[in-house]
């Protein structure tokens, strides 16, 4: 163990142990898949390469980063404490030390809570680099497992689950240090930055812009594509970056990076604009935001035939891959969003097939996507674009959160639930929020889609006033132009 609070064991010895599942990766994916093998009563053992379970989750990602978000909300509502009838607050600081101890503390909370679960599941968690070693024999696939005191051990085991995640992108020729950072370094700065140049506007990138900005950072934001957050429905991304420059994020999209420079006390980052003018801007700290890439070079995959495409691992509706007994979930699968609730649910379908249980593959456009900034983002199934392009003949439902009484009280107005329905029948084929508690509300639209329910259903289904959810009524209203509030 590296450390006193580790959870991950180092391993013992296996010689005569066949596992009915071996899983490399603790992270989201791995880690419900392991408990959920376990219920199912499966003989499972989870290799971890790092001394706690988690993964990029956990530790790295959606829960540090939207702990960091709760502190950025409450600061932002103290700056203007006086709108909501609290006076004299003094000048509040911001003790920064102690919200990176409040995350991390979360974190290891977590991490307990996985050793737990393993415990409670009789998984076997096992600390070391696994690697595939050559083809099965008699249906036993076999691993070896460096751990860090440099020993080997060889674990046998009739399924692999392979989930070992993905790292942060780098722009060419760039190296992760103090002043150029990832979704790794971020999380760990001394001080938050006054100034902020962050490339990219996927999740990763408007995420920290949106922290901090609350923060009081001079943000500046990078897009390469034309429009801020391009998986989102085009309105989102127009909305997201109308709000975001109101903030004062000063927002480039069409911008190609030309060169990022570290300078006397910072960096300085070189584009040409949409308009094709050179432009240069300087700050304390520049963010590389433009995706992850597949963690799978070093595993073995050759030694068991599969032909990984730019890292990634094609699987089939059940997550098994070319070769089988061998599964694919998380971060690595080809076709699926890098997504900690995609990879744990594709943990649990490969797990309940594996036991022989009835199980369901995923659906592609039913999967909700939540982006945490201010406001948040909560989206699910087809955008109007790729509607139209599947063929549907679509209605769309639209309406302002500037009718709804809950975001009055929150004094959150900012946004929209966007409804993209079917023309002819009503069913709902996609939804697009941007606005107050959007990431939560994203929840019914999955299941109403789930359960194929239509537009002439839902604007008979009570929704509580005063509610955030109770926009949603008015927008599937609002797809037959009959809104009650706009
Ligand atoms: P991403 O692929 O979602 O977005 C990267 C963005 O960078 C794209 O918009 C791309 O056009 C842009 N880009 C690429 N090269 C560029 C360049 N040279 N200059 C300017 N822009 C450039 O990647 P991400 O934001 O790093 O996130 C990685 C993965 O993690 C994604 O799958 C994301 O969905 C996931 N994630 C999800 C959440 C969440 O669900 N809340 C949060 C963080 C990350």
């Amino acid at each position: 163990m590296a450390d006193a609070t580790a959870s991950v064991s180092t391993p013992a010895n296996f010689p005569d142990t066949i596992f009915d599942l071996a899983i490399l990766g603790g992270g989201p994916a791995g880690y419900t898949a392991a408990i959920r093998a376990g219920q199912y009563g499966l003989k499972v053992a989870l290799i971890e390469a790092s001394d706690k379970l988690g993964g990029t989750c956990l530790h790295w990602g959606c829960i540090p980063t939207k702990a960091l978000l709760f502190n950025a909300e409450l600061w932002e509502h103290i700056q203007h404490a006086s709108e909501f009838g609290i006076d004299n607050l003094g000048t509040p600081t911001l003790n920064w030390q102690r919200v990176l101890a409040r995350k991390s503390g979360i974190t290891l909370k977590h991490a307990k809570g996985l050793d737990f679960l393993m415990k409670k599941n009789k998984v076997t968690v096992v600390q070391g680099y696994g690697r595939l070693t050559g083809p099965a024999a008699d249906g036993v696939h076999s691993l070896t497992i460096a751990t860090s005191d440099g020993a080997t051990q060889t674990l046998r085991a009739r399924n692999l689950f392979l989930a070992t995640g993905s790292d942060a992108k780098m722009l060419p020729g760039l190296k992760p240090d103090d002043r150029i950072l990832t979704n790794m370094e971020i999380l760990t700065l001394p001080e938050p930055p006054k100034s902020l140049i962050v490339i990219g506007a996927g999740a990763v990138g408007v995420e920290f812009s949106s922290i901090f900005r609350s923060f009081g950072a001079e943000v500046t934001l990078l897009e390469f594509l034309p429009r801020v957050v391009p998986v989102e429905d085009a309105d989102i991304s127009k909305e997201l970056a109308r709000v975001f420059k109101k903030r004062g994020i000063d927002v480039h999209t069409g911008a190609r990076v030309e060169s990022v420079q570290r300078t006397d006390d910072g960096v300085r980052v070189a584009f040409t604009d949409s308009n094709g003018r050179a432009q240069s801007k300087d700050a304390e700290k520049v963010l590389i935001a433009v995706g992850r890439a597949p963690r799978t070079a070093e595993i073995g995959l050759d030694k068991v035939g599969i032909v990984p495409d730019r890292g990634f691992v094609a699987v089939n509706e059940w997550m098994e891959t070319a070769v089988p007994g061998i599964y694919a979930i998380g971060d690595i699968v080809a076709g699926l969003p890098q997504l900690a609730h995609v990879g744990a649910m594709a943990g649990m379908v490969a797990a309940a097939r594996v036991a022989g249980r009835q199980a369901r593959p995923i659906r592609r456009d039913r999967i909700p996507a939540c982006t945490y900034t201010e406001p948040q983002i909560g989206s699910a199934g087809l955008t109007e674009e790729a509607a139209r392009a599947a063929g549907h003949e679509v209605k769309i439902g639209k309406f302002p959160f500037a009718g709804n009484s809950k975001a009055t009280i929150l004094g959150s107005h900012d946004g929209f639930v966007k409804i993209v329905a079917d023309a002819k029948f009503g069913e709902i084929l996609g939804v697009h929020i941007l606005g107050p508690g959007a990431t939560e509300i994203i929840a019914e639209a999955v299941a109403v889609m789930e359960l194929e329910a239509t537009v002439d259903e839902l604007i008979f289904t009570i929704h509580a006033h005063p509610t955030l959810a109770e926009a949603m009524l008015d927008a599937y209203a609002a797809v037959d132009g009959m809104a009650i509030n706009a």
